[in-house]
């Protein structure tokens, strides 16, 4: 029916043909055009690719360029999400939500005794290991991540005194540790990077985000680690968490059957309370 409305007005054919022509003539320039400005920035964006891709508010800004260069590299299109490089002190989900955080691990002692009261009680934490003790502890890494806990780079040599140092010093610590853990674990995500006495910097947290790692803080420490004794850590808990808080406990960098003790009455009495155990944002 068409085609016979066509063939009987040839005329009207023949100028939308013309018409058709100079719009294909168009389209085609604009698509050089545009074609010309993708591959230009293609081709700058090319060299820092693994960068751009992976985070920061670089990779944020240019979102549709590296889409792009995505669909050009045949890339799988479930990338990980760009990770903020912004440092985090608080829970992924509102609500009554806390979030267990346990550092320096793994410990071939305390770390599996950490994780069969965790399991026994249901709750799901987050592990900030050293590397050369994930590099040690293999099977401890692949454990907790095995049991659902998250993990996070804690740094190669815990050196607090990070924030001082050079940038390529804060980069090694930062990625040969999660080298050592993506080994360790067989290359599960790491989801956080937390410095060693939170000595982050612009650069230790740019470094982290770009590989994945949201900067992790915490609001409530009961500085478990100067062995306060059992009845002190529980109490300064119970005073400083809230709604949304990052807890800061010890599995590892030595002796935790105080931070363990102090567990077996932290998380009865936090359920009591109506918390519910979550991750911090990533
Ligand atoms: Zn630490």
């Amino acid at each position: 029916m068409q085609s016979k409305w066509w063939g009987r007005r040839p005329g009207r054919q023949g100028s939308v043909a013309v018409a058709a022509a100079a719009g294909t003539f168009v389209l085609g320039l604009l698509t050089a055009l545009i074609g010309h400005g993708t591959g230009a920035v293609a081709s700058t964006a090319h060299p820092g690719w693994e960068q751009s891709v992976r985070g920061g508010a670089h990779a944020e800004k240019r979102g549709g360029e590296e889409r792009r260069t995505t669909a050009g590299h045949r890339e799988k299109p479930a990338k990980p999400p760009v990770t903020s490089r912004a440092l985090t002190h608080r829970t992924a989900h509102g609500g009554k939500a806390l979030a267990l955080t346990l550092d320096d691990g793994p410990h071939p002692e305390w770390t599996p005794k950490v994780l069969d009261l965790l399991k026994s009680e249901h709750v799901k934490a987050t592990f900030c290991l050293i590397g050369p003790n994930a590099e040690r502890y293999p099977d401890l890494v692949k454990r907790i991540v095995a049991e659902g806990h998250r993990l996070c780079d804690h740094s190669v040599s815990h050196d607090t005194a990070m924030d001082h140092k050079p940038v390529p010093y804060q980069k090694s610590q930062i990625l040969d540790a999660k080298k050592m853990i993506d080994k360790a674990s067989g290359g599960a995500r790491v989801h956080y990077y937390r410095a060693p006495g939170g000595a982050f910097t612009p650069d230790s947290r740019r470094i982290a985000a770009s590989h994945g790692m949201r900067p992790l803080g915490w609001t409530a420490d009961p500085g478990d680690w100067q062995l306060p004794g059992t009845d002190a850590i529980v109490r300064r808990a119970q005073q400083q968490v809230e709604p949304g808080s990052v807890l800061l406990l010890h599995d590892g960098g030595g002796n935790r059957s105080e931070s363990y003790a102090a567990l077996t009455q932290l998380i009865p009495w936090l359920k009591q309370q109506g918390y519910a155990f979550g991750f911090p944002e990533s």
